[in-house]
């Protein structure tokens, strides 16, 4: 394996570098390369998951990496956790891929930054990926419970999308009480959804139980079919380009980034965008533009933080660092991810008294916290040692087999 530091003479050339504090990139020794890239650091460690994907060139997945890092760290400082921001890609096929000696290869990079950066999975990566990151290096989250050495850990680890899901729902009922300030209830709404996968189903689900209208689409008929079957005759199917035109209240991405560009703002018809999905707006100017076609616009890193909430309740249980100082059960996990809908409440407000777009509103209100704060180092360790915080396996107990 092969790594170096990336000079920030050659990154500044990049239009999405932000005086990132360190960007490596690795090449395994059968000549895969990928990028680890650390944002920032003040507010705790550095999470983000690790993506693989075709990248054209390198200097596309530089850019993903660039981009993702930096959004990491808005999204952990809103949603009220003590991590910084950061990011993995690789360049590849994950589907042909042999993915062992690629996985091998990132636990060893995460692990040389000592645990300033820690890794997950991410779009092109799984759960068994990280099983085998985790083999060489403790700086990783996301685990399968039962991979997890030690006690009674599964309560915190598995799959986040229903929890995801769950912040997302949150969200659109702050989102509501905001636009229609008490006049409408869910009841009354009807709620587009793109997208029925791992977290557009649970939403769906929830959303039933309110009496909400739902219209869905997916590009996979089994989904669909699956959906349906679960969701019964509530819900109208229609096909995915038609989705951006149905007559709704809401409309829930919940598949793809880059939903919210030129041509499928002027088309939509609803009065809310609250959805899951990841970089729902194709360009930044997008926020403004929903803004003046006066479509609320929740930010996506707002709403579909429930992931990574239960990424770092796994990861400050199993480090044993808790500078946040949280109960670390699934209770107190779940009333975190609640805590969404006051947050969606506190940016959309924020919005409203400046006049700015909500997703401008989300990036002042996580710089506010993550520019203001000292250095983790400084501060956020539980411990009495004089020591840093350590995400190192307290207790022996972090590192899968
Ligand atoms: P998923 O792969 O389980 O579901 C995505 C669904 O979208 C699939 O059913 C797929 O067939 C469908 N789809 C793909 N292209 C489509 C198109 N053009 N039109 C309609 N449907 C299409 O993924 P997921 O875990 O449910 O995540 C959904 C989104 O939410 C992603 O953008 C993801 O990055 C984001 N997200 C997920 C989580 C999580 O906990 N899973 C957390 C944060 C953000």
């Amino acid at each position: 394996m092969q790594y170096k530091d990336l000079n920030p003479d050659f990154l500044e050339k990049f239009e999405a570098y932000d005086d990132h504090e360190c960007v490596r990139r690795f090449e395994t020794p059968e000549g895969v390369v990928g990028f680890v890239a650390v944002h920032n650091t003040n507010l705790g460690p550095a999470v983000g998951g690790c993506r693989m994907h075709a990248y054209a060139s390198e200097e596309e997945a530089l850019t993903d990496v660039l981009r993702l890092s930096r959004g990491m760290t808005y999204k952990n400082a809103v949603a009220d956790l003590p991590l910084g921001g950061g990011k993995t890609v690789i360049i590849g096929n994950p589907y042909e891929a042999d993915k062992k000696p690629i996985m091998q290869t990132v636990g060893q990079v995460v692990d040389s930054l000592e645990g300033q950066y820690i890794t997950a999975e991410d779009s092109g990566t799984s759960e068994e990926d990280m099983v085998i990151v985790a083999q060489q290096t403790p700086y990783v989250t996301g685990l399968p419970p039962e991979k997890i050495e030690g006690s009674d850990y599964g309560e915190l680890g598995g799959n986040p999308s229903p929890l995801t899901a769950l912040g997302c729902y949150e969200g659109i009922k702050a989102a509501v009480a905001h636009r229609y300030k008490g006049e409408r209830q869910l009841s009354d709404l009807t709620v587009a959804v793109q997208g029925i996968g791992a977290v557009g189903l649970e939403l769906c689900k929830l959303l039933k139980q309110d009496g909400v209208k739902l219209i869905i689409t997916d590009v996979s008929q089994d989904g669909l079919k699956r959906a349906q079957d679960i969701l019964g005759d509530h819900v109208e199917i229609v096909a995915p380009d038609v989705i951006y035109e149905v007559q709704a209240d809401i409309f829930a991405p919940c598949a793809l980034g880059g939903v919210l560009n030129d041509e499928t703002i002027e088309r939509l018809k609803v009065d809310i965008i609250a959805g899951a999905s990841n970089n729902q707006l194709l360009k930044e100017h997008h926020d403004q533009m929903l803004f003046e076609k006066n479509i609320l616009y929740v930010p996506d890193y707002v709403i579909n933080a429930g992931g990574i909430v239960c990424a770092g309740y796994e990861l400050f249980r199993r480090s044993g660092v808790n500078s946040g100082h949280f109960e670390l059960d699934r209770r107190s996990m779940v009333a975190h991810v609640e805590r969404t809908g006051q947050a969606v409440t506190r940016i959309l407000k924020m919005s409203k008294d400046k006049g700015i777009p909500p997703g401008a509103a989300a990036d002042l209100l996580a710089e506010e916290k993550f520019l203001e704060s000292k250095p983790a180092n400084d501060t956020a360790s539980d411990t009495t040692s004089e020591d840093p915080p350590s995400y190192c396996a307290a207790g022996g107990t972090t590192m899968v087999h």
